[in-house]
């Protein structure tokens, strides 16, 4: 039978948007729920070694990470719920979410901490070699290819961005593009294109990305988009930089969203158009996409959820006292 939850903040995911505004929530006394959906931890379930969130000086493994955050969530009083909502109603003034079996989660603040999932090429050898040579994160990853040789797929800002950073680490990056002109930037473009570090192979798909003898990443098989003529280069690390898709699908007609789905805020803030809606990490942010950039919106979120129903208490105070 479906139950119907209640909550003072009701926060729909469990990255690290999703976890930190619920130990802030928590901590507050706003007794939160978290709706966890299909990847429980968000997306840093799905990597090993996390070397750049503050706080920890040997190289930690995501998913521990993200387990430490929901316990830490789960300690200070977080409720957590294994579902995945299907549908959403902002009218207020309480703002209502339906899970797949029919519970409904009904919250007097709501965040929304969907995320974003990089989009990948389909092609085979893509996700058995994911983390073993093939990633979609350049500032995560990066590191990891000091001194050797790497790709980059895509022709966008991500793509360009991901390949001048890689620099940082290695003087030999290609960039590889299924057209012959970029879509990125110009300013990007130019200094790509002024970099010694980086060439660039235009017209080339990606058809399959091939393991060595130790099961990493060894070599990627193309085909020339206006000749059909096969090839093959070796590398050691390829990122696939095609662009993310936002989880937003939900909010579709209810909240504004910028041309590719990303929800907009007001700046330097998680508000949404609606007050007592807030949208945290990297599901509002397409440019910086990291785990303590998502953990800060969250804690962002929670705070102004507080203050949200504070200032909504002292209304009805003041409108009781005069009345
Ligand atoms: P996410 O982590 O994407 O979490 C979204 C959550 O929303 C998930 O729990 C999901 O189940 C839930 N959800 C979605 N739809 C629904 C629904 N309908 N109902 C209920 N729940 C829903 N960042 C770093 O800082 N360092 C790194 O080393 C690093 N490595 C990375 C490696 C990989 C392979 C990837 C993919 C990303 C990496 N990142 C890294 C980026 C980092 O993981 C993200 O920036 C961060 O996870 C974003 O957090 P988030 O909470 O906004 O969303
Ligand atoms: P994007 O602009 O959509 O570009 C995606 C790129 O990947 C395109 O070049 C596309 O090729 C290529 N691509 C898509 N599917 C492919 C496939 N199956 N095989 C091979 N190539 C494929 O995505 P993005 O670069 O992630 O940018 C997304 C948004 O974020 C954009 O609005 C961008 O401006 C913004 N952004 C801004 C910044 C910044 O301002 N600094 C940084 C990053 C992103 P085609 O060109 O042939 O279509």
């Amino acid at each position: 039978m479906a139950t119907a939850h209640k909550t003072r903040m009701l926060i729909i995911g469990s990255g690290p948007a999703g976890l930190s505004a619920a130990i802030y929530g928590a901590r507050a006394g706003m007794e939160p729920i978290v709706v966890q959906g299909l990847q429980p931890g968000g997306q840093l379930t799905i990597t090993t070694d996390v070397e750049n969130y503050p706080g920890f000086r040997e190289v930690i493994q995501g998913p521990w990470l993200m387990q430490e955050m929901e316990a830490q969530a789960v300690h200070v009083g977080t409720r957590m719920m294994y579902d995945i909502i299907t549908s959403v109603d902002l009218s207020g003034p309480t703002f209502v979410a339906t899970g797949d079996g029919g519970d409904t989660y009904e919250g007097e603040t709501l965040v929304i901490a969907t995320g974003a999932q990089a989009r990948w090429l389909g092609v085979p050898g893509e996700q058995e070699l994911s983390g073993k040579g093939v990633s979609a994160c350049a500032t995560c990853d990066g590191f990891f290819y000091r001194g050797k040789k790497v790709v980059v797929i895509g022709g966008g800002n991500t793509a360009v961005e991901e390949a001048l950073y890689l620099t940082n680490h290695s003087d030999d990056v290609t960039l590889i593009h299924r057209r012959d002109s970029l879509r990125s930037e110009k300013i990007l473009q130019d200094r790509l294109f002024a970099n010694p570090k980086i060439s660039v192979i235009w017209n080339k798909k990606v058809d399959r990305f091939m393991p060595g003898e130790n099961g990493e990443l060894r070599a990627l098989a193309l085909t020339d988009t206006v000749t059909g003529e096969q090839s093959e280069i070796v590398t050691d690390g390829a990122f696939v930089a095609i662009g993310h898709a936002p989880a937003t699908e939900l909010f579709k007609g209810k909240l504004a969203m910028d041309d590719t789905g990303y929800l907009l805020v007001e700046a330097g803030t998680p508000k949404t158009a609606i007050p007592g809606v807030y949208a945290a990490g990297d599901v509002s942010d397409h440019v910086y996409r990291q785990a303590i950039t998502a953990a800060g919106a969250g804690c962002m979120a929670a705070l102004d959820a507080e203050r949200y129903l504070a200032e909504r208490e002292f209304e009805r105070l003041k409108a009781e006292v005069a009345a």
